[in-house]
C-alpha cells in the first residue's frame, strides 16, 4: 500500500548558491546540526500536482544536507481516492457533506497503510505527511516518542465544508507541528501544535524554470505560431473559468485597441484530454474569441515541438507580459515561475496572487478586464517600466519562494527533534546528545 521513491541526487551547492545569504547561512547551520536526522515525506501522488513537484525537487535537496530522507507514496483502492478527492473538494469550498461510506474508506485505508509502515519497518526521527488524504496517519502509527510528526496542508481552506473540517481537526492533534500555505488558509480549533506559514516554492533547475536564452525561447513560441516581432501576453493556465480566460481575452481585446498587432496565447495543455470540463471551457473560450487568429489556444498535447515544461518556460520568457488574472487562486505557482523569469505578472488581486505580487512593485494587482487592460497597454509601451518590475519581481522570488527558503521552513521545525528527544531523555533518565 505504499512504495518508496527514488529521486536522482543532487549538489546542494546549486541550491545553496541560489538562495539569499541569510537563508544559505541557516540551512548551513541546521544541516550540520540536524546532520543524520532521518526524514520521510508522505503523500499519495508520485507525480502530477504541486506536492509531486516539491517533492522530487525537495528530497533530493535534504539528502544533498546530509539528513537521509526518503520519499514514500500511498496507494489506496478507488474508493480511497474516490472519497479524498471528495473530501479535497469539500474543504476548498465544495457544496455537500462526506459520506459514511466514504469516511470509512478514508480511515480504514489510512489504518492499512499505517499497519504496512509497521510491518515493513518503515521509521524516522522526522515524518511530514501532506495533504489531508494521508492526515489520519500520524495517530495510527505506533512510532517511538522522539519522533516529530508535521502536517503539511497545501490547499486553500478559506471557505471549507464546516462538517468536513470538524471530522478532520481531530486527527491534527496528533502532530507536532502543523504547515499552511498561507495565514488566512488557517482554520480555527486546530489545538496546541505550533502553526507554520510556509507558501509553496518553485525549483529554479527544472526544465520549465532554468535559464533559458530569448532566442531559444522565440525559436519555440514561433513554431507554435506565435509571430515573434509583434508583442504578446500570455496566461499559463488550466482551462478553469476561476482562471477567468475570458477575461483575459476580453482585456486583451480592450488593449489591442491601443497596442496594435497585440497577440495573446492561453497555455492550458492538457495531458487529460478527456477531461470535459477543460473541454467545455476552452470551447467557450475559442468562441468569445470569435476566431481572432491573434488569441491562440493551446490545449491539445499532441504535436509538441518540445516538452510541455519547455514550453511553458518559452512562453514566460518570450512574453512581453504574463498574465495571471484569476477570480480565485490558492497559491498561483505560474505566477512565481514568470516572475523568475525576471517578467512583469499582472495579477487577478486574489488568494495566493496577493502575496506572491506587490502591487505597482514587483507586478500589478487587477480587479477587472478594464483594469488589467490598462496595466497590458502601460507595460507593454514602457521597456523601462518592464525590466524595473521585472528586476523587482526576480529577486522577491529569490528571497521569498524558491525551494530552499521552503526547506528552511521544514528544517525549522525539525528541530523540535531534539525538543522531543531531550524530553524523551529526561524521562528516562539521561540526557541523550544526538538520538539520530
Ligand atoms: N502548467 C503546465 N502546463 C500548462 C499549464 C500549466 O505545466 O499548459 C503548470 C504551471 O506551469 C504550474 C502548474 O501547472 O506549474 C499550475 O499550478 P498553479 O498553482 O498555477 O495552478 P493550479 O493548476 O494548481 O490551480
Amino acid at each position: 500500500m505504499f512504495v518508496k521513491l527514488e529521486h536522482p541526487p543532487t549538489a546542494k551547492e546549486e541550491y545553496l548558491n541560489i538562495a539569499c545569504e541569510e537563508q544559505r547561512t541557516e540551512i548551513t547551520t541546521l544541516a550540520e546540526e540536524l546532520k543524520g536526522l532521518r526524514v520521510v515525506h508522505v503523500n499519495s501522488t508520485a507525480t502530477g500536482g504541486g506536492v509531486a513537484e516539491i517533492l522530487q525537487s525537495m528530497v533530493p535537496f535534504m539528502n544533498s544536507l546530509g539528513l537521509p530522507t526518503e520519499r514514500v507514496v500511498v496507494n489506496g483502492n478507488p474508493d480511497f481516492f474516490q472519497a479524498t478527492k471528495r473530501i479535497h473538494n469539500l474543504l476548498q469550498g465544495a457544496e455537500g457533506t462526506l459520506s459514511e461510506s466514504e469516511r470509512e474508506a478514508y480511515v480504514e485505508t489510512n489504518r492499512r497503510i499505517a499497519e504496512e509502515f509497521q510491518q515493513r519497518n518503515l521509521e524516522a526521527d522526522c515524518w511530514f505527511f501532506h495533504d489531508p488524504q494521508v492526515l489520519p496517519l500520524a495517530g495510527m502509527l505506533a512510532v517511538g516518542p522522539a519522533a516529530l510528526k508535521n502536517w503539511v496542508c497545501h490547499i486553500d481552506l478559506t471557505a471549507p465544508s464546516e462538517s468536513t473540517l470538524n471530522s478532520l481537526l481531530p486527527y491534527t492533534r496528533h502532530y507536532h507541528n502543523l504547515f499552511f500555505s498561507l495565514e488566512n488558509y488557517v482554520p480555527g480549533g486546530l489545538g496546541e501544535a505550533p502553526v507554520h506559514i510556509a507558501p509553496p516554492a518553485i525549483d529554479p533547475f527544472t526544465a520549465k524554470n532554468m535559464a533559458l536564452s530569448p532566442s531559444e525561447a522565440t525559436a519555440i513560441t514561433a513554431a507554435m505560431g506565435v509571430d515573434p516581432g509583434r508583442p504578446l501576453v500570455t496566461q499559463v493556465s488550466r482551462f478553469d473559468l476561476w482562471k477567468d480566460p475570458i477575461g483575459v481575452v476580453e482585456a486583451y481585446r480592450q488593449a489591442r485597441q491601443r497596442i496594435p498587432g497585440l497577440q495573446l496565447a492561453l497555455l492550458g495543455i492538457s495531458q487529460a484530454i478527456d477531461d470535459p470540463e477543460a473541454a467545455s471551457v476552452v470551447s467557450q473560450v475559442e468562441e468569445y474569441a470569435a476566431g481572432d487568429p491573434d488569441v491562440h489556444l493551446y490545449f491539445y498535447p499532441d504535436g509538441l515541438p518540445a516538452s510541455i515544461d519547455e514550453i511553458v518556460n518559452a512562453f514566460q520568457v518570450a512574453s512581453d507580459v504574463v498574465l495571471q488574472k484569476s477570480t480565485r487562486e490558492g497559491f498561483g505557482l505560474t505566477v512565481a515561475e514568470a516572475m523568475w523569469k525576471g517578467k512583469a505578472v499582472i495579477g487577478g488581486n486574489v488568494g495566493g496572487i496577493r502575496v506572491q505580487i506587490e502591487n505597482g512593485v514587483t507586478g500589478f494587482l487587477v480587479n477587472s478586464p478594464r483594469e488589467c487592460a490598462e496595466r497590458i497597454v502601460q507595460l507593454v509601451s514602457d521597456k523601462e517600466l518592464q525590466d524595473r518590475i521585472g528586476r523587482a519581481a526576480r529577486e522577491s522570488v529569490r528571497q521569498k519562494f524558491l525551494l530552499p527558503r521552503l526547506t528552511l521552513d521544514y528544517l525549522r521545525a525539525a528541530r523540535g527533534v531534539k525538543v522531543l528527544s531531550r524530553m524523551n531523555g529526561h524521562r528516562n533518565g539521561h540526557s541523550p546528545e544526538k538520538d539520530f
